[in-house]
């Protein structure tokens, strides 16, 4: 089986891409295999994805993919988009990070709850890919007040689905890997790979 290294230290990432890839490639994460991280420099999460998949390609010879991922919420202009991970300062937990999400909200006039999270997976062959395998996906739901659910990890427990009565921390990881922008964007990579 080929090998992959999987560009994130995100436990919870690397849960869901696993389960996912784990029929095609063998997922080895780049923290088991040393490397180190680099800036994410980007101004969007498509640059984000390929500048963290051509640095783990660079340092460990092998086809890399990355995810880089986050939550815009409307009534906040897009934030915390691609400061996702570090909203409420550079080593935040996610409990910090969906805590300072909630508070903002609250001073907000604007009662729009509706927010989107993105993900762009980008595949490079090697470190120098002239042509990475680029994706982005989307999944639409709503920011509720008090943390809902055990699963996931993230802002999950705050991400209400009204098609489903429950938030993406309430649903099974097969449920939120179906629908979510990871699933999504998880499938129409393989579906390219294939093609
Ligand atoms: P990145 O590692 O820079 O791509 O940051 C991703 C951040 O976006 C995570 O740390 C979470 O805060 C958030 N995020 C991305 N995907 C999800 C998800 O599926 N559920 C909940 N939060 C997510």
């Amino acid at each position: 089986m080929k090998k992959l290294v999987l560009a994130t230290g995100n436990l919870g990432k690397v849960r869901e891409l696993n389960a996912m890839l784990k029929s095609v490639y063998e997922v080895i994460s780049q923290k088991e295999l040393g490397v180190n991280e680099v800036p994410e420099t980007g101004l969007s999460f498509v640059e984000n994805a390929l500048i963290k998949a051509r640095n783990a390609s660079k340092q460990t010879g092998l086809p890399a993919l990355a995810d880089d991922s986050g939550l815009a919420v409307d009534a906040l202009n897009g934030a915390p988009g691609i400061y996702s991970a570090r909203y409420a300062g550079e080593h935040a937990s996610d409990e910090e990070n969906l805590q300072k999400l909630l508070s903002d909200l609250k001073r907000q006039d604007d009662n729009n709850r509706r927010a989107c999270f993105w993900c762009a997976l980008a595949f490079v062959k090697h470190a120098d890919d002239p042509t990475p395998l680029i994706i982005q996906k989307s999944w639409e739901g709503e920011i509720i007040n008090k943390a809902k659910g055990l699963g996931g990890f993230g802002y999950d427990p705050i991400f209400y689905l009204s098609s489903h009565g429950r938030t993406s921390a309430e649903l099974s990881p097969e449920e939120k890997n179906k629908i979510s922008h990871r699933g999504q964007a998880l499938q129409a990579f393989l579906k390219q790979l294939k093609d």
